[in-house]
């Protein structure tokens, strides 16, 4: 073969790019991971965020420059700002990390697996798409996922919500025991339970004993955005690991072109640093993970005489089939104290309708007990109204003990009219189109909607508590879905079930923007999953 920079070249270090690299160099493949952002310390990002007046993790990080533990460069431009262009009647206003180790620096670390009937959708319910592989193939790679991530989690629950047998199948135990519920979650149960709630404790990536490099969780509730003493899991740790086994790692380099010869092959890509100067890489296979709006952007962004509509679009659904969970949520106030904010910052949710025959009328959901307690909001509140000395102490006290927020994310479907595309009109700081987002929501959803306040009614029934605030505005949840799809059918999908280009055999896309439906669960296992499955076929069946 020509001589080439790497066997392989790896676009983006989240965690899909940090499992792949990681596996590829421990087998010795010579590995490049080209990252857009800079390179962060923990001590760093903690010290910043100690120093923030905002201690909410998303209130907080709205304030970029302001408040936020992490940086906002003009060559990487943050998603807490204006970056993203919104042109649908709903808007996506999603968030993702472009540093070194990717956005799991400060996601929330819900870990779930997807149960079977989520990946045959159109065949049981007529909705969305099947996947074209099962559960049962994906299952061994799910307790990979488990084991890389360091998944915390409770064996024998009924992951499908419906109190029964434990649910989905696995053949591995969790690698740790879960956190012990707080007073907050055993209450709930109790009090919930008399309704026929069944409560499921969320598996996640906190280390609850050492685990590898990580401490045992400390409980202090800072999840997002940081955990300082990484017993949570983020992406850096697997690009620490890819390095120690002789990657490459490339930081403030922003890809923005893919290049592909007549017969399909990929032949190499651009980068340009932030002095804006441009430099060409070659290898013998690409895996692209750069997430679910950078991905299909860089393949539009790549367009030649051969490839007039992008680079793996002969299908023309790069970009398309955009899937999130769009949420709702009611905060209450409780007539007793409940103590929200002990331990991580989500632990306990309700499934009940997770599946059944119901998915062909209305979207599955989960209803998320949200265990933060945001002092910042409450005390700003009540100095607006005026409440301020010994009165304003005791309110504080008050609304920490009882303000309670539940949160339902609605599975989506993916339509070809919900798409990112790159801007026309709007340019980056290092003359890249910024993404351009199109996004809306059917009657199914609404249909979940209207479901979804019967609970929250019920809810607030059941707790004896009153209801300060419905929000049923579209909210975002962070977890980008489909707009790289995986299918048979090189027509109208864009990888196979190998996360391999239909149209440019060298060419893989790790990460979630793969998933053909999107359940409602956070998705980050499943797409940890599938690039760990792709890592072992580019070696033992590629044979990279
Ligand atoms: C606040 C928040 C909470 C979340 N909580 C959860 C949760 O509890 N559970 C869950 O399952 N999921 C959660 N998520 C989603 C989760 O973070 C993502 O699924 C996960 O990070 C995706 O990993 P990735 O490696 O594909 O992408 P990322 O982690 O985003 O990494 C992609 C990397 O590619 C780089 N990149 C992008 N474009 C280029 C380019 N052109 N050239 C070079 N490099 C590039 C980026 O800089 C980035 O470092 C949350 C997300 C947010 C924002
Ligand atoms: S509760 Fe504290 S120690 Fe535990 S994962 Fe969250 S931030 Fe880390």
């Amino acid at each position: 073969m020509k001589q080439v920079d790497a066997d392989v070249v790896i676009i983006g270090s989240g965690v899909m790019g940090g499992l792949v690299a990681t596996e590829l160099a421990k087998a010795g493949k010579s590995v490049i991971i080209v990252e857009a952002g800079p390179r962060i310390k923990r001590q760093e990002i903690v010290e910043r965020f100690r120093n923030s007046p905002f201690k909410m993790s998303l209130t907080n990080m709205k304030l970029q420059g302001v408040g936020s533990p992490y940086p906002d460069l003009p060559h990487v431009p943050s998603t807490y700002g204006e970056y993203l262009q919104q042109t649908g009647p709903v808007k996506y206003p999603t968030k993702y990390l472009r540093v070194v180790g990717g956005t799991t620096w400060h996601f929330g670390s819900a870990l779930w697996r997807m149960i079977p009937n989520d990946f045959k959708l159109q065949s049981l319910y007529g909705r969305g798409r099947d996947w074209p592989i099962d559960y049962q193939e994906l299952e061994p790679w799910y307790g990979r996922a488990e084991r890389e991530l360091g998944v915390s989690g409770m064996d024998g629950q009924d992951e499908s919500g419906h109190g029964g047998e434990a649910w989905p199948p696995r053949s591995t135990p969790f690698p740790m025991t879960g956190l012990e519920p707080s007073y907050l979650f055993k209450r709930l149960s109790e009090l919930l339970g008399k309704g026929g709630y069944n409560p499921v404790m969320e598996p996640n990536g906190r280390a609850t004993r050492p685990y590898g490099r990580r401490p045992a969780c400390a409980g202090n509730n800072n999840c997002n955005p940081v955990c300082p003493i990484a017993a949570k899991y983020d992406g850096s740790m697997h690009i620490d690991e890819a390095e120690r086994h002789g990657a490459t790692l490339l930081d403030n380099s922003v890809v923005y072109k893919i290049e592909a010869d007549d017969a399909g092959k990929i032949t190499g890509i651009w980068y340009r640093k932030p002095d804006g100067s441009n430099h060409h890489l070659t290898a013998n296979y690409f895996v692209l993970a750069a997430y679910g709006i950078e991905s299909p952007k860089l393949l539009l962004m790549s367009t030649s005489a051969r490839y007039p509509n992008g680079i793996a679009n002969g299908s023309d659904q790069v970009g398309r089939n955009l899937m999130g969970h769009t949420g709702i949520s009611m905060n209450v106030m409780m007539k007793e104290d409940v103590w929200p904010g002990q331990g991580p910052t989500e632990l306990l949710v309700y499934l009940n309708n997770r599946d059944g025959p119901f998915r062909k009328d209305f979207p599955s959901y989960k209803i998320k007990v949200r265990n933060t307690v945001p002092t910042a909001d409450y005390a700003a509140s009540l100095i607006k109204k005026g409440v301020l000395g010994s009165k304003l102490d005791e309110e504080l006290k008050r609304m920490s003990a009882r303000s309670l927020n539940f949160a339902i994310d609605f599975e989506t479907l993916p339509l070809a009219e919900n798409r990112i595309v790159p801007s026309k009109t709007r340019q980056d700081a290092i003359g890249l189109p910024v993404p351009e987002i199109y996004y809306s929501v059917t009657d199914y959803w609404h249909a979940g909607k209207t479901q979804g306040l019967l609970d929250f009614d019920n809810f607030a029934r059941l707790l004896n508590a009153d209801v300060s605030k419905i929000d049923t505005g579209y909210q975002d949840r962070q977890h980008i879905m489909g707009t790289t799809i995986m299918g048979d059918d090189a027509k109208n999908s864009v990888v196979n079930r190998h996360c391999q280009s239909h149209d440019h055999p060298n060419l893989f896309i790790a990460g979630t923007s793969v998933m053909p439906s999107a359940s409602c669960m956070n998705p980050t296992l499943t797409g940890a999953a599938l690039s760990l499955r792709l890592a072992d076929y580019l070696l033992k069946t590629v044979k990279v």
